[in-house]
């Protein structure tokens, strides 16, 4: 399979191409959720530190100026726990990391899930926090369904919306305050997802040109 390198080369090559082919009124978010694609990449569903931590390590040192190094280190070993759960759930190169658009909206959902799970099990332990509202509400319909048994068809419909609702984003039709009234956000979730889908196709491409190598190298007389 590619190389870390060989992926952050082609992610810093559509961060400089994809706006000149695309030609955004304004390039910033484009360019930018082209980067971000250097520090979340489908990759971290592995469970050792990849090269996406050493480039967190090199923010962290260009930041931590005279300290440099150390800060480098928490931010890359903060970088590696946050993601740690991901690496361990998903097998490498599974669908959903590495599938164009469910691996990045996966990415992007991951955060606020982790963040949720972890507010909500604190406010369990330590009564003083209140739940995050989300995790209510999500708790509430838990609840709910768990006394009324579950609807399958209410299940598929929330899903259903909820992919609706992200198409609708990307095609700029979605009324959401926060995102769809910021388009350097909406262009950088396309960024981000166009260096996604370029890093799973590498992924194939190399793949499939090692096993041809390999079936022919196996054929030759010995
Ligand atoms: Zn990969």
């Amino acid at each position: 399979m590619p190389s870390g390198k060989t992926h952050a080369s082609v992610t810093a090559l559509a961060a400089v191409v994809t706006p000149i082919l695309l030609n955004p009124a304004s390039p910033e978010g484009l360019i930018s959720g082209c980067l971000l694609g250097l520090i979340i990449t489908p990759d971290l569903d592995v469970e050792n530190k990849t090269r996406a931590h050493g480039t967190v390590a090199k923010i962290g040192r260009e930041i931590g100026g005279k300290n440099g190094k150390i800060v480098g280190e928490v931010f890359s070993s903060l970088w590696y726990v946050f993601w740690w759960p991901y690496g361990k759930l998903l097998p490498h190169r599974a669908y959903w990391s590495h599938a164009p658009v469910i691996g990045t909206l996966g990415r992007l959902l991951y955060a606020p899930t982790l963040f949720t799970l972890i507010w909500l099990a604190l406010s369990y332990l330590i009564t003083d926090i209140s739940p995050p509202p989300v995790a209510v509400n999500i708790w509430a319909w838990i609840e709910l369904h768990l006394d009324n048994g579950i609807q399958w068809s209410e299940i598929r419909g929330m899903f259903i919306s909820i992919w609706a609702w992200f198409i609708s984003l990307l095609t700029g039709k979605a009324s959401l305050p926060f995102i769809s009234s910021n388009q350097f956000l909406r262009d950088g979730l396309w960024g981000l997802i166009i260096v996604d889908t370029l890093h799973a196709v590498l992924d194939l491409v190399v793949s499939a040109a090692k096993r041809t190598l390999r079936r022919k190298s196996n054929k030759q007389p010995v």
